[in-house]
């Protein structure tokens, strides 16, 4: 993740920390200062602090540890101040293997909570218990808290909201049931209802809320739609969708030729050739800034993204389409059996998503 400091690595995960981080430390010892609390009352606030976040990191650990009992990798772990993230190479699509690896995380907490719960000393009434909670951490109420901070990290983290595990935990129960797609599109409602719930509590309880909130809406659109398009290029090969008609440029052409070819079409992203040969791309983007920088006469090989990715046509579409967002290209060449047959750029997909969900709401309705 952008703005991310690497702390190490554990069994071949690394293990990040996102600089706004400092913030929330910073932000901490503002208000412990702000209360009236010496150096050593905010220094066991820091800690406390800190503790927290190694709770985070067992909770992401867990995650990635039963997720790799399924030989599903872990690309890495990044500890935000909103909590943390286990980047998995991918999710299980198994509903039994996705409950585990959902529960792994929030069990770690619970773990923890047992745990402490064995060396607190519990106050004995409601004041007693409010006074030690409100009087800021000190080496007397350190675990008293530590404990009460796990309870709720179990409990936030299993509200039924993407991204919340919670929200996987809810999708992994209907979709043993319903088809995956119609379980997330569940999942992703409640979650959104839950967060405007939030946003809307934050105005009067807590502005930390509003953020969540907002957190766990885009959340849960980005899930939907990740498993939507999945979805629906599931079982299409990128030989069917494969470009035949597409527009091309010479290594040597320049990018007043390129420009022209822009105005005079509709083509985006054209595939650059080397004595017939695709040797690069160059979509409409790049061409204008080149036009801006280097002016008309630019030759196109210095301006043009060198190298094409190849891709079989017996690929599924969905492969395909990670394939070239991994690799941040807009276009491929589609081979079959080592010969060219045509292009495949990610414009195209995304038409051919838009064009197959048209088609299933038409039958729905119908
Ligand atoms: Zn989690």
């Amino acid at each position: 993740m952008k703005g991310s400091f690497r702390l190490g690595t554990i069994g071949g995960i690394g293990v990040f920390i996102h600089w706004t981080f400092s913030i929330l430390i910073l932000f901490i010892m503002f208000s412990s200062y702000r209360s009236g609390q010496d150096a050593s009352q905010m220094l066991w606030m820091v800690a406390f602090v800190l503790c927290i976040f190694g709770t985070v990191f067992l909770h992401e650990l867990g995650h990635a540890t039963a997720a790799k009992r399924y030989h599903i990798k872990t690309k890495d772990i990044t500890l935000l101040p909103i909590g943390g993230v286990a980047r998995l190479e991918r999710m299980p699509e198994k509903p039994s293997e996705e409950l585990v690896v959902a529960l792994a995380g929030p069990a770690v907490n619970v773990v923890i909570a047992v745990v402490c719960s064995l060396l607190v000393v519990f106050p004995e009434t409601q004041q007693q218990a409010e006074e030690q909670l409100m009087s800021g951490i000190n080496a007397d109420n350190f675990l008293l808290n530590f404990f009460m901070i796990n309870i709720w990290l179990s409990v936030f983290n299993l509200i039924p909201a993407f991204p919340m595990d919670g929200g996987r935990v809810l999708r992994a129960l209907l979709s043993m049931r319903i088809p995956r797609v119609k379980a997330t599109l569940i999942a992703a409602r409640t979650g959104q209802i839950l967060a405007a719930g939030f946003v809307f509590a934050g105005f009067y309880v807590n502005p930390f809320l509003i953020f969540i909130g907002l957190f766990v809406m885009l959340g849960a659109q980005a899930e939907l739609e990740s498993v939507r398009t999945g979805h629906v290029l599931k079982g299409n090969f990128t030989g069917q969708i494969t470009m035949q008609k597409y527009e091309t440029l010479d290594v040597n052409q320049s990018i007043g030729d390129a420009v022209h070819k822009i105005l005079n079409g509709q083509c985006k992203t054209f595939l650059v050739t080397d004595n017939g040969h695709p040797a690069g791309t160059l979509n409409r983007e790049a061409i204008i800034r080149a036009l801006a920088e280097n002016g008309q006469h630019a030759r196109i090989s210095d301006v043009m993204k060198p190298g094409v990715m190849h891709i079989e046509s017996s690929l599924p579409v969905e492969e395909a389409y990670r394939k070239m967002t991994e690799q941040r290209t807009d276009m491929a060449v589609i081979t079959e059996n080592g010969q060219m047959t045509g292009v495949l750029d990610t414009e195209n997909i995304l038409e051919f998503v838009m064009i197959k969900n048209a088609l299933e709401k038409n039958e729905t309705v119908a």
